[in-house]
């Protein structure tokens, strides 16, 4: 196991590399789980991800609590963090944007669904969370407090990810590499599916090329990508460790409904 020093930066590196490829822009987080207090996790104080320092990094609690060190201001939205990682044990890791290509999809009941293979672990169910259902027509669409995030969370169920109306969408992972990969390929997925929409009728990967996909993809499929993303924010690239213990499944992710 990566030990804490190691892991910050890690999350470090998450930042920037969520925002050189546009999933991030001044806003948007990215958090890992503690692996020595489950019941905790790491997030920056509220900063734009292409800046921010190992030093930023506060530690919460499953209910969006500060403990330990606080740098600065945090997040007003650390509570979808919290509403997921207390809803779901084998989560590791939580990317939330305002990734401009899948805004669309959120706003109009058309379904975002993969159309490319590297795209499949988004997943063929994607639900849109709006906040306005439980909270009202006046909210700001932030998630401001933990009733917010425990009802995101439960929109979100047991899939990849979720959208949310009129403001981003959350994309979760065993680990921060599985989270990030996930999330540059949601935007990707979200760009191309709009141009195919624009061409004609389009044919999504089917539920068994997904399934297909996910039990076939490992460990390398992960790194290349990172070592990758990691040269092109000039950050160090550190072999990772897949061992996400037993299990995990594509049923268990979806067994949340
Ligand atoms: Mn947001």
């Amino acid at each position: 196991m990566m030990d804490q020093h190691d892991l910050l930066e890690e999350l470090v590196t998450a930042n920037r590399i969520l925002a050189n490829e546009g999933v991030l822009d001044s806003f948007g987080h990215v958090s890992v789980r503690n692996p020595e207090n489950p019941n905790s996790f790491f997030l920056s104080r509220a900063r734009a991800p292409a800046i921010i320092e190992a030093s930023d990094i506060m530690e919460f609690t499953l209910d969006g609590t500060s403990i330990g060190a606080e740098p600065g201001k945090p997040y007003s939205e650390r509570f979808i963090h919290a509403g997921i990682y207390e809803a779901r044990p084998e989560v590791n890791a939580v990317v939330h944007n305002h990734s401009p290509s899948v805004i669309p999809f959120s706003v109009t009941g058309k379904k975002l669904r993969p159309i490319m293979h590297m795209c499949a672990p988004i997943g063929d169910d994607i639900p849109t969370w709006d906040i306005s259902h439980k909270f009202g027509e006046s909210t700001n669409l932030l998630v401001t407090n933990i009733d917010m995030g425990r009802d995101l969370a439960a929109c979100l169920g047991g899939r990849t990810m979720t959208l949310m109306r009129g403001h981003g969408s959350t994309v979760v992972g065993r680990s921060l590499r599985e989270a990030v990969f996930t999330a540059v390929y949601m935007e990707l997925n979200a760009g191309m599916q709009m141009k195919a929409m624009a061409l004609g009728e389009v044919t999504y990967l089917s539920p068994g090329e997904i399934a297909a996909i996910e039990r076939g993809r490992a460990g390398f499929t992960f790194e290349r990508g990172w070592e990758n993303w990691c040269h092109e924010v000039d950050r160090p690239y550190v072999p990772g460790n897949w061992d996400f213990g037993e299990g995990y499944s594509r049923a268990d992710r979806q067994a949340g409904g």
